[in-house]
């Protein structure tokens, strides 16, 4: 699938630092140590709909720690997939009496051009649930070969996977069976379908059903994927068998994040999948998720058609930690637009305090669990005293103007 053409990214002076993140498995904060290339999986929309902040905000964290990877000399091998099928994708064409694939094709458009103008560097390889299929198919005929997995004796085809296969299954999101089982059935699972051998198995495959989409699955039937092992397949067959970053926002903690995993390790017997998994906060409106069924969606490109420069609306984002869930509100908007005139006239200074010191700054800054806050504050330090004439070093503005590009995507 086609990606999104990237921004430039000057070059800084040597000096960037490891990367440390918090990984939900371990619940804390432990630097990264990527091979390279660093290899980062992150999970990306469905397109029903249009990207909103949350999926923003989420974007701009892992592009934070793409943009840190490569500071410190590593390359970057950046996977992100699109659920281009699925059954809120269906659910919501058939409500708008539209085609699912025009619906996904111009929501994954729609979606690309945002991350371009918020200046996203692009995954290396961006791709696609439908195009993934002979290679999900595959596997999941592996896995039920090796009586890991199950097909339900309903007569519908559906295959499922034995959770019980997956002896640390639980690891990485740490929650009660009792907590397992109410996300599982909130977030897409079907603890209740009759026939499986544990509430908690979920879907591989979906056996065809009259009216809906479906493709050749050799010994499997016909039919489409599963959601979990959409991802753990695309990651492995791009990434291989362990990867740096497992990626995505916090309502993938469970159960998305948790059965890529079980079925990744499953599949390559190696533990863990992810040597860190991310997971950025959610973003609110009035005091509730913004979330589809709510209805209280604020999307980019509705921001960008009013007129919002994309880098006020990633400071916005930035201002507070990446894991934090909080609230989409017009003071906050403010705030970035505010903040972005401030240092655009400051980087139009003849002269500002040390550049390099404000660059050791936000790197340490971002390297400790991309803390934006801290870097945000420094670089307003940087600014307020370049305004005020009291900095003497004529290359500051212009350091400081590629720091801001390289590491915090903040150009133009
Ligand atoms: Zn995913």
């Amino acid at each position: 699938m086609k990606s999104w053409p990237p921004p430039e990214v000057p070059p800084l002076p040597p000096g960037g630092r490891t990367l440390a993140l918090f990984d939900s498995a371990r619940d804390g904060v432990h630097p990264t140590a990527p091979e390279d290339p660093a290899r980062m999986y992150v999970c990306g929309i469905t397109p029903y709909d249009a990207a909103h902040l949350g999926h923003a905000a989420t974007m701009i964290t892992f592009d934070l720690i793409n943009r840190l990877w490569r500071d410190a000399g590593y390359r970057v091998d950046y996977v992100q997939n699109v659920t281009d099928i699925d059954d809120p994708l269906l659910e919501r064409a058939a409500r708008d009496h539209e085609d699912w694939v025009v619906l996904a094709m111009r929501e994954t458009a729609l979606f690309r051009e945002d991350m371009a103008a918020l200046r996203i560097l692009p995954p290396t390889h961006y791709v696609g649930a439908v195009e993934s299929i002979p290679d999900i198919v595959a596997r999941v005929a592996r896995l039920l070969g090796d009586g890991v997995a199950y097909r339900l004796d309903d007569g519908t085809g559906d295959v499922y996977f034995d959770v019980s296969a997956a002896p640390r299954f639980g690891y990485e999101s740490h929650l009660t069976r009792t907590r397992m089982v109410e996300l599982f059935a909130e977030r897409g699972g079907d603890p209740d379908r009759a026939g499986k051998r544990d509430p908690l198995d979920p879907l591989l495959w979906r056996g065809v059903r009259d009216g809906e989409p479906s493709w050749p699955g050799a010994d499997l039937g016909p039919g489409r994927p599963g959601w979990h092992i959409e991802c753990a397949v695309i990651a492995l067959e791009l990434l291989g068998d362990r990867i740096d970053v497992q990626g995505g926002g916090n309502d993938l903690v469970f159960p998305h994040h948790e059965m890529s995993a079980a079925h990744a390790e499953v599949l390559t017997g190696h533990w863990p999948f992810a040597g860190h998994y991310v997971h950025a906060g959610m973003i609110g409106l009035a005091g509730e998720k913004m979330s589809k069924s709510k209805g209280n969606l604020v999307f980019a490109s509705r921001l960008r058609a009013d007129g919002v420069d994309p880098m006020a609306l990633r400071l916005a984002l930035l201002a507070d930690h990446y894991r934090t869930d909080r609230q989409w509100t017009d003071d906050l908007l403010k705030a970035g637009q505010e903040r972005l005139a401030r240092w655009r006239a400051a980087l139009g200074a003849p002269a500002g305090p040390d550049g390099a010191a404000l660059l050791a700054a936000v790197r340490e800054r971002l390297a400790d669990d991309l803390d934006s806050p801290g870097a945000l504050r420094s670089v307003d330090a940087w600014a307020e005293a370049a305004l005020s004439g009291e900095g003497t070093d004529p290359g500051a503005p212009a350091l400081v103007a590629d720091t801001l590009d390289a590491l915090l995507g903040i150009g133009g």
